[in-house]
């Protein structure tokens, strides 16, 4: 999960690292009301889960409360990487001296976390690595030992770091370590960390993301989750427990299994049709999953048609054959279905199948060739 810049520096503040005074707003009004309460020049910063603001036209100067509400009325609502800046936030404007780069983020490869730091700060690490990787020190953590100072010094001498930010660094790198660690992050990241004019250090962004797995460890972010599902039909998806996610066709797909979703919506795209969704139901087909199931794909009016692709295991195909049969008694659906069901069971669930309103298919290019056909024939 990705929190926006705000939430990552209150999340920093906590753990005191010096971060630019400043608040969210989402109307010109407040952006003016901030600016002024600061009295100072300000800048005021698209708040979207997406880096390259800067570049977009997502940040931007404000020296008076006047200029910062007019370039409020600029950001907000504009697109930024297809994400539409719905609020912004308004802090005093840092004088940058220089721009750094400290990040933490996991190295699969190598089992580790890691550690990197560069003095080539402010535009995104990706492009440095690329062009002047030399200049990114980095160094993986052993988890027993952590991050030690004398670490963090050689990090800043690698990175060439003038002495200034070698002696303050320490401070931010080993907040920004614990809040990896407390908060179980995929990514922690300060860039810019900038040096004032007056010789002083600060957290100028705050990427923080969060591994999805461990949300659980941290009710005090489900306020954050919330707001980042901007698809209404996801977020209640969600809600009730369901691994979906939508896509813009008309084909509902549901199945057992990420995998087995996966391969279903690339042979319906195959055959011709245009997956509406991914909907992975897990294990087992009680009535009640395979209800919430449709009557959740059924919520995006593009669906004409639902394929089920069930693959019998520990899940038996009879059990997933009445479930079906008893959740489209107590429901009044209007599309075509089709069921395709293999493995453990599934002749039985298939002749159970016989006679009612559902379409059985052997296979999965099967089911998917008679959903796609349902669904022309439909709209023809
Ligand atoms: P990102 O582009 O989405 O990563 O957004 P950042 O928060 O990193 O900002 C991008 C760039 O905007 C920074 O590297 C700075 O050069 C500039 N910037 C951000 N905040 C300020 C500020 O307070 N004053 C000035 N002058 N520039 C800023
Ligand atoms: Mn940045």
């Amino acid at each position: 999960m990705k929190i926006h810049e705000y939430q990552g520096k209150e999340i920093l503040a906590k753990y005191g690292v010096p971060v630019p005074q400043g608040r969210v707003a989402s109307t010109p009004d407040e952006v003016e009301t901030i600016a002024r309460e600061l009295g100072k020049p300000v800048v005021v910063k698209a708040q979207v889960h997406a880096g390259g603001r800067g570049k977009a036209g997502g940040i931007k100067l404000g020296k008076t409360p006047e200029e910062a509400r007019a370039v409020a009325e600029q950001i907000l609502g504009m697109d930024i990487k297809g994400l539409t800046v719905e609020k912004v936030l308004v802090e005093e404007a840092a004088d940058i001296k220089e721009e750094y780069y400290l990040g933490i983020t996991t190295d699969r490869a190598a089992r580790r976390n890691i550690v990197m730091v560069s003095k080539e700060g402010g535009i995104e690490i990706e492009i440095v690595a690329e062009e002047n990787p030399d200049a990114i020190a980095k160094l993986h953590l052993d988890p027993a030992i952590g991050l030690q100072d004398f670490q963090i010094r050689q990090l800043g001498f690698d990175a060439k770091l003038p002495p200034v930010a070698l002696k303050g660094m320490g401070a931010f790198l080993k907040a920004l370590y614990r809040v990896y660690l407390d908060y179980d992050c995929s990514l922690a990241e300060i860039n810019p960390l900038i040096l004032t004019g007056e010789g002083k250090l600060i957290a100028a962004d705050a990427k923080v993301n969060l591994d999805d797995n461990a949300l659980f460890r941290h009710p005090d972010l489900a306020q954050y989750q919330e707001e980042q599902e901007d698809d209404p039909i996801e977020a209640e998806a969600h809600k009730r427990g369901l691994t979906y996610v939508r896509l813009d066709g008309d084909i509902g797909i549901i199945g057992n299994g990420a995998g087995l979703v996966m391969t279903t919506l690339d042979v319906v795209k195959r055959e011709g049709g245009s997956p509406a969704n991914f909907l992975d139901i897990g294990g087992g087909a009680k009535a009640e999953v395979v209800t919430k199931a449709i009557d959740t794909v059924l919520l995006d009016k593009n669906v004409k048609g639902i394929f089920f692709n069930i693959f019998g295991g520990i899940t038996r195909g009879d059990e997933v054959a009445k479930g079906m049969l008893e959740a489209i008694a107590t429901m009044n659906i209007q599309v075509p279905i089709v069921v395709r069901l293999t493995g453990t069971r599934a002749e039985e669930g298939l002749a159970l199948l016989e006679g009612s309103a559902l379409t059985p298919a052997a296979t999965m290019q099967e089911g998917a060739q008679k959903i796609v056909a349902l669904v022309n024939q439909k709209a023809a």
